[in-house]
Parts: structure tokens; C-alpha cells; sequence
């Protein structure tokens, strides 16, 4: 369990009966409330449904800070785009930065939320060029950074930062916009019409002009290809009481990520990263810690070039939206991702919508790479993995189930596939869920599907 999830919060009203409205958003995290904080105002009647409580998904499991010097993300994405768009990515994040901790303060939402330096430091000699490049760009585009030291390394530094409480800012928006939010509402299905969408709710029809997909993963496949054009990175996390919390936070440019951030009493040490289907034993991971008070893992998405997915999923068609790929920034992308989808459905000019749009050409090489690792990954995902101690494999009838046996003997028994793609699922020892090794879905203990991509459960059922 992570550190916010400590936080509780009280289930809104189900979906019970049939409904129509002009926009429905699916999904109830940082991405799908800000989309609804941006449309309330609006003369589009909107509802929002989220399949449990909103808040407790990846944005639950964050470090939260809310900042635009983002590691090496901008390096890639200057070195994948160029500075042109590299500059553009920038303004949308000071622009995202400046405009949530402004929405917390106009509606006085009690979140922590703390002004706090950003540090982006450099953990090995040999990349300092790097952070030398990465300061000139800053300077180019006006930002006010210093040169300084972070423990003893070179490092970058931005006044303009924050860091907050997730959950707290997600009950902040849910007590503005209960009107319109319907928790322990699944989507099951989405049937396009001409004109219009039916969506399946706790066996309700809700009937929506437009959709906005805030689920983090497409749970579907088509039309957009979703798993061949983003991976997903699993992250590590401990929680530590220390002595001496400080009002700052701090990352490394490097590729092997180090982050790190306080809350009250507590410093947040987010110390390892990997690609989610080249995943190693958690346990082995966590092993270093010797004592901490909370430890947890999320995964976050990368798009193919590293710029989120914020828009339309088709040229032809702005009925069917989406926001997400925020690369392990979501704060600053879905605040101003959401004001970007506002104004795709009020059909108002944005300076975003060009960079974010979902239909962007996507390097070739780029796509055919990524997918080619896609494939190698679901093929080495059922192979049941040697990393999964503990777990027997076996058949019950027809069918293929994987078998967890706890401290007390217990049987756990589930289906040895994820739902979305046939995929391969290895046991998290340290969270006891079942996590799928290509795209990240998660399954409790005895199979209730807890994050997607799935949208199914992986219950055993003689
Ligand atoms: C380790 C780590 C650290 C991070 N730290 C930071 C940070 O410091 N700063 C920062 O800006 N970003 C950070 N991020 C990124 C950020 O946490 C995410 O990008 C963001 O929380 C994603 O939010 P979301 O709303 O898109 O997804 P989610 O929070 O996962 O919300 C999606 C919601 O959709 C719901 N849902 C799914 N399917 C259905 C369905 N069929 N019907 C109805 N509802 C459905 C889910 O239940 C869920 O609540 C971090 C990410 C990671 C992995």
C-alpha cells in the first residue's frame, strides 16, 4: 500500500438507471476529474464514471510532485522532436504547474500542497554534459534556473514547484463535482452508433454524444493500437520516517532513475525503474531496504516519442477522446491536457492540440521496433516466468490456472492469463497481486482485476 492510500474517502452514488448526456469520461484519477473540473462550467451536460473509487488507481501510487523539470524527459523528447517542440512541451508543463496549484487555491483544497524546490541532479560523471545542455535549454526559454548542488553533485534548480497530497486533491474535486460523478460504475461496453455512443453500466445504457477515455490504458485494442504505440515502466518505491524532512525534491537526468520527495515526516525514495516486460524479482529489488515504513511499485506509460496522447484517436472523428502516456508526469500533463480536451469539444483554438494529438505521425522505425518488442514480450510472458517462486502452474479441467499457496496454506487460485492480450502474469511477492508482465494490468489475490489495461477479473471458477 502507498503512502496516500492511507487516506479514505466515501463512495459516491452507482450508475442505476439509463441516462443521456453530451459527454461521458471513464475513469476517475487525476486525468478524468480535471477533464470534468474543466467542463463544469460548461453547457455540455457531462458525467463522470469511475469502476471503484476515484483516485485510487496509478495517481494513488505517485511521488507527487507537481514540477516541469521532469528527469531526462525533456532531453528526449528534444532529442526525438527537436527544440522547436521541446520548447512547446515545456511552456504546456509551466503552464500545467501554474494552472493546478491556482485550481487548489481558488477552491481551497486542503491537499498539503507545499512550494517546494525542484532539483534535477546528475548521478554519474560521464552525463554531466547533459545537465550542462539541459540548463542552456532552460535558459533559452526563460525559465528561471540556478546552477547548484543536490548531495554533493552538480545539479539544476526551479523555485516554481510544488509538492502535494494525490488523494486529497482528488476528494478536493469529487466534493466539487459529486453532482456528476458515479462511483463503483464499470464500463463494460461501448457500442458506436452514427451519431452518438451506448455504453453498457451496471446493466444501464447511458447514451453519450462523446467519450473521453481517462482509464490510463485503453482496456480495447482497436481502432487505436494502443500496446504498439507506448510501453509502460514499473517503478519502486519505500516510504521512510526521517528526522530532518526538507521543502524540496529531486531527481537524476540519468536513465536509471532516482527520485525523491518528503511528506510531513516521512522521505518518499522512488530508487529503481525498469520497463514493465523486462521486469526482475520485486523482492530482490526491495531487498537493499532493510527497514522503511511503507513500500509500493506503479507504472506509468511512455508513448513511442514521448509526448503524451492528449486528443482525438482519430482525424476523422473528435467523438472518441483520450488523455494519457504522460511518461511519469500526470499532474502537470492531465491539468493542462484537460483544458486541451475542453476545447476540442467546445471547438475553441489551443496551442496544445497540434503537439499532443493522439493521430501524430509516429516514426516507422520507431513503431515497428517497439512492436516487435511487444510481441517478444507476450512471448516471453507465458512462458511462466522463472521469477515466479511460490506459484504452480497447472491445469483444472480444461482450463490453465496459476496457484498461490499463502503463509496460512491457503490455495489462491486464478487464470494464467491476462484478458487483454493473452499475456503472461507474475506474482508480486511484495503486493501480493498478480501483475501481467507486458502491460502492466493487476489482479488481487484472488483475481479482481485492481488496474488495467484488463478489463476483466482472472477469478477461477470450477
Ligand atoms: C512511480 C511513479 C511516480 C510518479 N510520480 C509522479 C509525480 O511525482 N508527478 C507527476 O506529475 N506524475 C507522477 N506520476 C505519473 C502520474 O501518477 C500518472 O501519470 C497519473 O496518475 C495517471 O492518472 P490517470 O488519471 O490517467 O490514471 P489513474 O489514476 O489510473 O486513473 C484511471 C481510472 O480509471 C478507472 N477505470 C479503468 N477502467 C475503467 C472502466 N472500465 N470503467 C470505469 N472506470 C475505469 C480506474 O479505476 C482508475 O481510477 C508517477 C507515476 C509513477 C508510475
Amino acid at each position: 500500500m502507498s503512502i496516500w492510500q492511507e487516506e479514505k474517502s466515501v463512495a459516491l452514488k452507482k450508475i442505476d438507471k439509463n441516462m443521456e448526456v453530451d459527454v461521458l469520461i471513464i475513469g476517475g484519477g487525476i486525468s478524468g476529474l480535471s477533464v470534468l473540473y474543466q467542463l463544469k462550467d460548461t453547457s455540455l451536460k457531462t458525467i463522470l464514471v469511475e469502476k471503484r473509487l476515484c483516485g485510487y488507481g496509478v495517481t494513488s501510487k505517485s511521488t507527487a510532485k507537481i514540477t516541469y523539470l521532469q528527469g531526462s524527459l525533456l532531453r528526449k523528447i528534444r532529442k526525438f522532436h527537436g527544440s522547436e517542440v521541446a520548447s512547446k512541451y515545456l511552456q504546456a508543463e509551466r503552464d500545467g504547474v501554474f494552472l493546478l496549484q491556482k485550481i487548489i487555491k481558488k477552491e481551497k483544497i486542503s491537499c498539503d500542497l507545499k512550494k517546494s524546490s525542484s532539483y534535477l541532479f546528475c548521478s554519474h560523471e560521464k552525463n554531466l554534459i547533459q545537465l550542462h545542455e539541459e540548463y542552456d535549454f532552460l535558459i533559452k526559454n526563460q525559465v528561471k534556473v540556478f546552477k547548484t548542488y543536490f548531495q554533493d553533485k552538480l545539479a539544476l534548480k526551479i523555485e516554481d514547484s510544488y509538492t502535494f497530497h494525490p488523494i486529497k486533491y482528488i476528494k478536493g474535486l469529487k466534493q466539487i463535482l459529486k453532482a456528476y460523478i458515479y462511483e463503483n460504475s464499470k464500463v463494460e461496453k461501448i457500442c458506436k452508433k452514427d451519431s452518438y455512443y451506448e455504453v453498457l453500466i451496471n446493466g444501464c445504457l447511458i447514451t453519450a454524444k462523446k467519450i473521453v477515455l481517462a482509464t490510463h490504458y485503453p482496456y480495447f485494442l482497436k481502432p487505436f493500437l494502443f500496446p504498439f504505440k507506448n510501453y509502460a515502466e514499473t517503478s519502486y518505491i519505500v516510504a521512510k520516517k526521517v528526522n530532518n524532512p526538507l521543502e524540496l525534491n529531486a531527481i537524476n537526468i540519468d536513465e536509471d532513475v532516482l527520485s525523491l520527495r518528503y511528506y510531513k515526516n516521512y522521505l518518499l525514495y522512488l530508487f529503481h525503474s525498469e520497463v514493465t516486460s523486462k521486469r526482475g524479482c520485486l523482492k530482490e529489488s526491495f531487498e537493499n531496504f532493510s527497514s522503511f515504513d511503507y513500500r509500493w511499485t506503479n507504472k506509468d506509460l511512455f508513448t513511442n516519442d514521448y509526448l503524451p496522447f492528449i486528443g482525438a484517436f482519430s482525424k476523422h472523428d473528435d467523438s472518441f477522446l483520450f488523455l494519457g502516456g504522460y511518461g511519469t508526469w500526470g499532474f502537470s500533463n492531465a491539468t493542462i491536457g484537460s483544458v486541451v480536451i475542453r476545447d476540442i469539444l467546445l471547438k475553441k483554438q489551443n496551442p496544445y492540440i497540434s503537439l499532443f494529438n493522439p493521430y501524430r505521425n509516429l516514426k516507422i522505425e520507431r513503431l515497428i521496433h517497439d512492436s516487435f518488442s511487444t510481441f517478444l514480450a507476450i512471448v516471453k510472458s507465458t512462458k511462466n516466468n522463472v521469477n515466479n517462486q511460490g506459484v504452480i502452474y497447472k491445469k483444472i479441467g480444461d482450463q490453465d490456472v496459476a496457484i498461490y499457496v499463502d503463509e496460512n496454506k491457503k490455495e489462491h487460485i486464478v487464470l494464467n492469463r491476462c484478458p487483454h492480450m493473452k499475456c503472461g502474469l507474475i506474482f508480486n511477492q511484495i503486493e501480493k497481486t498478480w501483475d501481467c508482465l507486458c502491460h502492466g494490468s493487476r489482479f488481487s489475490l484472488d483475481g479482481k482485476c485492481i488496474e488495467g489495461p484488463s478489463n476483466f477479473d482472472i477469478s477461477f471458477k470450477k
